[in-house]
């Protein structure tokens, strides 16, 4: 399979000229590279404007439809276009207080209407200082898929220490962490790396480390870096 190399654009950019433009020269770029897989997954108000690569959304609520003020549903999405979905990304669980059972469901209802699920897993510094690393992974493994066909899943791995701060993890170290996650998982899935990833160490994550892709935030708002990440298999 294809390397996935995954641009979560997150809260970016402002105007939705800068959006189109952003993804029109991305578009551009990728347009003859066959060995990987592009997806963009912009803010939900862009989503309609941008044609001509893979979508994904960064989120997305369980509910179909009805009384749920500010969130949009997985129906909402693959009305869009979309081909996979982000959940539990970091910054959802710590900055609007997603559990793994949210996860959980968010993942069941991505995997019903046949979209694909991202699931984010990753330890904070702390956690990870006070070895506790592989019981936050195991627990946001146990919970956040529980009930679900992890066949049919992606994870990503973004240690959050590593992620905005451009301390991205030690590639051999990374290698680890997918082994474990791997095992963790019991079955043979793709597993993405997220976390500082950019055009001088994404080879590094996709072939020494062996992912299956990457989630790339920051470095995807820079058409020309990001362009370079996608060509780096
Ligand atoms: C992310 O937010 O998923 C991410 C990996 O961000 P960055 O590449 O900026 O570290």
């Amino acid at each position: 399979m294809k390397p996935l190399i995954v641009a979560n654009w997150k809260m970016n950019p402002v105007k939705a000229k800068e959006a189109e433009e952003l993804f029109n020269s991305v578009k551009h770029g990728v347009k003859d590279i066959e060995s990987a897989e592009t997806v963009i997954c912009p803010p939900f108000i862009y989503l309609p404007l941008l044609k001509g690569l893979t979508l994904g959304a960064q989120d997305s609520y369980w509910e179909e439809k009805g009384a749920y003020t500010g969130e949009v549903s997985i129906a909402m999405l693959k009305e869009m276009g979309c081909k996979y979905v982000i959940i539990g990304h970091s910054e959802r669980r710590k900055y609007f207080n997603e559990t793994d059972e949210m996860v959980n469901r968010k993942v069941k209802t991505t995997l019903e209407a046949e979209l694909i699920p991202i699931i984010c897993i990753g330890e904070t510094g702390e956690e990870r200082e006070m070895d506790k690393t592989e019981s936050v992974l195991e627990k946001e493994i146990k919970q956040g898929l529980d009930g679900v066909d992890v066949s049919k899943i992606i994870i990503a791995y973004e240690p959050i220490w590593a992620i905005g701060t451009g301390n991205p993890c030690d590639i051999e170290e990374a290698r680890r962490m997918k082994e474990i996650i791997q095992k963790m998982v019991s079955k043979n899935i793709r597993i993405l790396y997220g976390g500082s990833a950019k055009a001088n160490n994404a080879e590094g994550y996709l072939k020494q480390a062996g992912f299956d892709g990457l989630l790339v935030g920051g470095a995807s708002l820079d058409p020309k870096e990001f362009i370079k990440i996608v060509n780096s298999n």
